[in-house]
């Protein structure tokens, strides 16, 4: 990997970032690499957080995986708010960075899509920009999507967007829908970026995910980018 960052964002809210982010922890510490993976900012519970510290064994403290987070089941910036209570961009920035000091790769999850407001004036975008890292965009594979996925690949710099890596995750029951919009987005965003995510029947934070072939062959891919 040519960056030690990975970003998971997403066209939206509820769209699979955490099962992605805790099942390629999981990958590469399979793989021996040493890997951290952070939430740094959650409202309205930590469930996020706890699943990618379930998925790191110990290696971070819950607190160091995620040191923001706020009650309201809000936009993370009004949920600070109602607890008055802010978040720096700078502040974010220095505790991934001591992080990433300590592993190889480090992923990390935003809250909501690209440009919900994680802060005091910033988004999951402008932590993308300033770690220089790869963005990872998760989306629902549903009637909607083409839409939702190339109005997030607009919203970042070309020079960080070409190479983003779209996962379509897979819905419990295909319809034409969720069947032609991988192959129509990767006419548009190019064949080696559009992957399918399977739908899982098992929890799909837990390693027996890792055991389906098509999990792993996404992971692999997208680690490769
Ligand atoms: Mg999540």
């Amino acid at each position: 990997m040519r960056c030690p960052f990975l970003f998971i964002t997403g066209t939206d809210t509820g769209v699979g970032k955490t099962v992605l982010t805790s099942l390629l922890a999981r990958h590469l510490r399979e793989r021996g690499v040493s890997v951290a993976a952070l939430k740094p900012i959650c409202s309205g519970g930590r469930a996020d957080a706890r699943m990618l510290h379930s998925s790191l064994d110990g290696a971070l403290t819950l607190d160091e995986i995620n040191p923001w987070h706020f009650c309201a089941p809000l936009v993370p910036l009004l949920a600070a708010r109602r607890e008055r209570r802010r978040v720096e961009l700078a502040n974010v920035l220095a505790h991934v960075r001591k992080i990433q000091r300590r592993f190889d790769v480090v992923l990390v999850e935003g809250a909501g899509g690209l440009l919900s407001s994680l802060g005091e004036d910033f988004d999951a975008r402008d932590l993308i920009v300033s770690l220089r890292a790869v963005p990872i965009i998760v989306s629902p594979n549903r009637l909607g999507v083409v839409n939702h996925v190339l109005l997030t690949v607009e919203a970042l710099p070309r020079v960080i967007s070409r190479c983003a890596p779209v996962v379509l995750m897979s819905p419990r029951r295909p319809d034409l829908a969720s069947r032609t919009n991988p192959r129509f987005l990767a006419g548009i965003l190019g064949p080696d970026r559009v992957l399918e995510f399977p739908w899982l029947s098992v929890a799909g934070t837990s390693t027996r995910a890792l055991e389906n072939i098509r999990v792993r062959r996404v992971l692999d891919a997208l680690l490769a980018s």
